[in-house]
């Protein structure tokens, strides 16, 4: 099957990317820059054009953006993949809402005039979406597949992370907006994925460049939590980026992803006191660096301080066994010694 990938320098994207030509698909993948094209077809020096593709997108906020890319002849699914996650921006509008949300639909315009022989499109959507930040502490509020954040544009200079979720939530809807308005012949799977831990495969310049979700790693290792760990914060939920991938794949491959459903997808909570546990049980050789097992903090809120959440629905449709949070912190710190600390 041939796969349109667009943002494929990014942290999850790499993992995608990875998969799918594992299973054999064909791959046209986007990025922003020569330089970042050229990263990745060093990676896979071995494969063909027709195998693996690059093609520069340089602003996905442009509502034309994607009309090129989309005429690549016999595309039969698309992963979008692309959107903002950082808060290295002064301006949420033009720097993370409109890249979010025009790249979005502008890519399904493009597909719904252009490219009739695409079947299904998966969007990266996020936990972000689903989340209410007013009742994160509400133990009688379920967050589901069922349940949408009401943040809305108006909100964006509340906080970083807020602009954050806002475009990502505004994204997500003006997708099914679209889908529900225009009855394009592909339908559409949003994955909805809360904080990604794990190995790094994309090509990083050096560790400072590191994804926003493994942030928190990195100053783990790099000694920052030594005499206290970091209180949590929301979203207190996580997942692998191997099942981040897998989950894009199946949302691809498997029937039943169809229909029109968000799915969900995660191993479950986390705390930062755990993080910090299983690189001390593993790592000894970082013992300066790491909190010992006396230091306090980053613990689970009470029972009666948490949300609630149900992801059944999607565990039920994709049939992953998520990969525990051990194994997650063990891989991404053997990368982030790698790259040396
Ligand atoms: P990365 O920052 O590694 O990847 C983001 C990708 O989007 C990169 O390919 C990046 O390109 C591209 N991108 C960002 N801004 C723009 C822009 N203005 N124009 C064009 N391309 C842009 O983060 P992740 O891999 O974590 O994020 C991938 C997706 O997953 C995003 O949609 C994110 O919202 C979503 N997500 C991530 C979660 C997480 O915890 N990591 C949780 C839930 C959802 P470039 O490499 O050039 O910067």
């Amino acid at each position: 099957t041939k796969i349109l990938l667009t943002g494929g320098s990014g942290f999850i994207a790499a993992h995608i990317l990875e998969q799918l030509l594992e299973a054999g698909h064909q791959v046209v993948t986007t990025v922003r820059s020569e330089e970042k094209a050229q990263k990745i077809r060093d990676a896979h020096k071995d494969l063909g054009r027709d195998v693996l593709d690059v093609v520069i997108v340089p602003d996905i906020a442009r509502e034309d953006a994607f009309d090129e890319v989309v005429k690549t002849p016999g595309l039969e699914a698309v992963l979008h993949t692309a959107s903002p996650f950082h808060y290295k921006w002064t301006d949420p509008l033009t720097e993370v809402v409109n890249p979010a949300v025009i790249g979005t639909t502008g890519i399904l315009k493009a597909l719904h005039r252009s490219a009739p022989s695409v079947k299904r499109v998966v969007i990266t959507s996020s936990f972000a979406s689903i989340l209410d930040e007013t009742r994160l502490e509400d133990p009688s509020v379920v967050f589901s597949e069922r349940t949408w954040n009401p943040v809305t544009i108006d909100d964006i200079h509340r906080s970083k992370p807020t602009a954050y979720r806002a475009s990502k939530t505004l994204a997500e809807r003006a997708a099914w907006d679209f889908v529900d308005s225009s009855k394009p012949s592909f339908d559409l799977v949003t994955i909805c994925p809360p904080l990604v831990l794990g190995p790094v495969i994309h090509h990083l310049a050096s560790l400072d460049a590191i994804n926003t979700s493994n942030e928190r790693v990195v100053a783990l290792a790099r000694g920052d939590w030594k005499s206290s760990v970091p209180e949590t914060g929301p979203p207190f939920l996580w997942i692998d980026v191997r099942d981040v991938a897998l989950a894009h794949l199946r949302a691809l491959e498997r029937p039943e992803a169809g229909g029109g459903h968000r799915l969900f997808a995660t191993a479950g909570r986390f705390c930062n006191a755990e993080i910090a546990k299983a690189a001390r049980e593993n790592f000894p050789e970082l013992k300066d660096r790491l909190p010992g097992p006396e230091v306090t903090g980053g613990e689970y809120p009470p029972a009666d301080k948490l949300f609630n959440y149900d992801s059944s629905e999607t565990n039920a449709i994709l049939g992953i066994d998520w990969i525990p949070l051990e194994k997650s912190i063990v891989d991404l710190i053997k990368d982030i010694k790698a790259f040396g600390i």
